[in-house]
């Protein structure tokens, strides 16, 4: 059974499964295809796994597609194509970020299955984005720190950072869950809406660890350091390029252990602890960034089947 098999061994929850013997059919596929699935033969069934099954704001959407290689394989998520990538075992994936800017309800996933000379297959999947129940932050800051915030420093750290985040490793060079870059107390989460001396800004795209200026930072899982240096709000940052779109940043460090190029473990020494940029004290603001959405990094902490798993 191709649906029992899949569902053991990539322990996806959601599947949706096509035939395609005897070449695709160029129409949109019905519902109701799992059942057709199990007359197919093994090398001629594409199969769609969407985890998790009841995803929140922040949460990362994993869309792993098993079929035949020469069959080309596009996703999308609200009419915007995501990136594919090869897995080692020889399926495809997509991973689709969300963030609290992400309407909750319904959403339209589209996954199309072409075969060169044959035709074309969408088979859509409607998900479901529940409430990720984020909160409110207040911050207070001198007046030094409050003059970071310009239309110019703002503008400066999104084409410095751009350059990085546009980054797109084939090669996934992540294993399992994400381990915290800090052992200090984690004490702001992700999502939450900021308000500066009492004006609103921009919700809160990662998490805060409190701990003593000069404690190490490290990195959370493996990859390749693509970012070492100064930013105007971000402080003294570091950014590691773990591939295929998924990348994290360290900020307000007080110095720097690794070097553009360096290809670090999970754990190793990227940095220190430190207030540098816009922050009230010692702090490490820790970012995920997903294909183009800082997500919730508590997601990836997690054995999450087709992510970190
Ligand atoms: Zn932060």
């Amino acid at each position: 059974m191709v649906n029992r098999r899949l569902r053991d061994g990539v322990g996806i929850g959601t599947l949706i499964a096509i035939a395609i013997a005897g070449g695709l059919a160029a129409a949109e596929a019905p519902s109701g295809l799992v059942a057709r699935a199990s007359a197919a033969s093994d090398d001629s069934a594409v199969i769609v796994g969407v985890a998790p099954e009841a995803p929140v704001q922040g949460d990362t959407l994993s869309v792993i597609v098993t079929a035949p290689r020469s069959l080309q394989i596009a996703v999308s998520f609200d009419g915007t194509t995501v990136g594919v990538y090869a897995l080692p075992a020889g399926a495809r994936r997509a991973l689709i970020g969300t963030d609290p800017t992400v309407a909750t309800g319904a959403h339209r996933l589209i996954v199309t299955v072409t075969q060169r000379g044959k035709g074309t297959v969408r088979i859509p999947r409607g998900v479901r984005i529940g409430s990720g129940r984020f909160g409110l932050r207040t911050v207070t800051m001198g007046p030094k720190t409050a003059g970071l915030i310009t239309a110019e420093n703002a503008a400066t750290e999104r084409r410095i950072l751009g350059t990085v985040l546009g980054r797109r490793t084939p090669e996934a060079l992540w294993s399992g869950p994400f381990v915290a870059p800090s052992d200090g107390t984690m004490d702001s989460p992700y999502g939450d809406q900021s308000f500066y001396n009492g004006r609103r800004a921009w919700w809160h795209q990662g998490m805060d660890y409190a701990a003593s200026a000069g404690a190490p930072v490290v990195a959370a899982n493996a990859g390749t350091v693509v970012l070492a240096q100064s930013l105007p709000l971000g402080g003294t940052t570091v950014v590691i390029d773990h591939g295929q779109g998924v990348l994290t940043e360290y900020l307000h460090l007080s110095a720097v252990t690794v070097r553009v190029g360096t290809r670090v473990d999970k754990g190793m020494l990227v940095g220190r602890i430190g207030a540098t940029g816009l922050v009230t004290g010692p702090s490490l603001h820790w970012g995920l960034y997903v294909n183009g959405t800082w997500v919730n990094p508590l997601f990836w902490m997690e054995p999450r089947p087709g992510v970190t798993q």
